[in-house]
C-alpha cells in the first residue's frame, strides 16, 4: 500500500512536542494529539484521523496522475474513429487546458507550437503528485490541504477532456465544457 521502502512519519503536536498530531480538523487546519483530545478543549466531531485524510487525499492524485498518462492513448483510438474535424476540436481543447492550468498555477499560459501538450499535460500532474507524496509520507495534511486548489483545477480540466474523448459530436463540447465548469 505504502511506497516500497518508505515509512509513515508523523508532525510532533505543536503543544506537546513529546506526541505526534495524529487527528487533523479540515476547516481550521489545525493538528491534534491524543493529550490534545484527553484535555476535552478540542471538539472530537470535527476532527478526522490524519493518516486518513492523508491517505485519501495522496490516492486522489495518484488517480489523477493515471488519468492524465491515459489521455493520450485514448486520443490515439478517437482520432482514428472521430476522424480529423474532430481531432483538430479536440486539439483547441487539449491547448486552451493546458495553457488555463499554466496561467492558474504559474502566472504563464504559453505553449510553444511543437509541445507534446499531453506530456506537459502529465508532466503538471505529476509534478504535484509528488509533493503530495512527499506531504504524505510526513502525515502534513494541512500541507496536503494547500494543494487541493491546485488539484481541483486540474481535475476539472482532465475530467472534461476524458468526456470529450467520448463525444465524437464537436458541437456538443460547449456543453459538456458548462456542466463542468458552470460557464
Ligand atoms: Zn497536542
Amino acid at each position: 500500500m505504502f511506497p516500497l521502502g518508505q515509512n509513515i512519519r508523523f508532525q510532533k503536536c505543536q503543544w506537546h512536542q513529546d506526541q505526534n498530531q495524529v487527528y487533523y480538523n479540515s476547516d481550521t487546519r489545525v493538528s491534534y494529539c491524543d493529550t490534545c483530545i484527553a484535555s476535552d478543549k478540542v471538539n472530537v466531531n470535527e476532527l478526522i484521523v490524519s493518516t486518513k485524510y492523508c491517505q485519501e487525499a495522496y490516492d486522489n492524485w495518484k488517480k489523477l496522475l493515471n488519468q492524465s498518462q491515459y489521455l493520450s492513448s485514448e486520443h490515439e483510438q478517437k482520432e482514428k474513429e472521430y476522424g480529423i474535424p474532430w481531432r483538430s476540436a479536440f486539439k483547441v481543447e487539449i491547448r486552451s487546458a493546458l495553457s488555463h492550468l499554466k496561467h492558474r498555477l504559474f502566472g504563464r499560459p504559453d505553449i510553444d507550437e511543437n509541445e507534446d501538450v499531453f506530456n506537459s499535460l502529465v508532466n503538471l500532474v505529476y509534478n504535484s503528485k509528488q509533493d503530495a507524496e512527499s506531504f504524505f509520507l510526513n502525515t502534513q495534511s494541512d500541507m496536503l490541504q494547500t494543494l487541493q486548489e491546485s488539484y481541483d483545477l486540474m481535475h476539472n480540466q482532465i475530467i472534461y477532456l476524458k468526456k470529450i474523448l467520448k463525444e465524437p459530436e464537436v458541437k456538443k463540447f460547449a456543453e459538456i465544457k458548462q456542466s463542468i465548469f458552470n460557464e
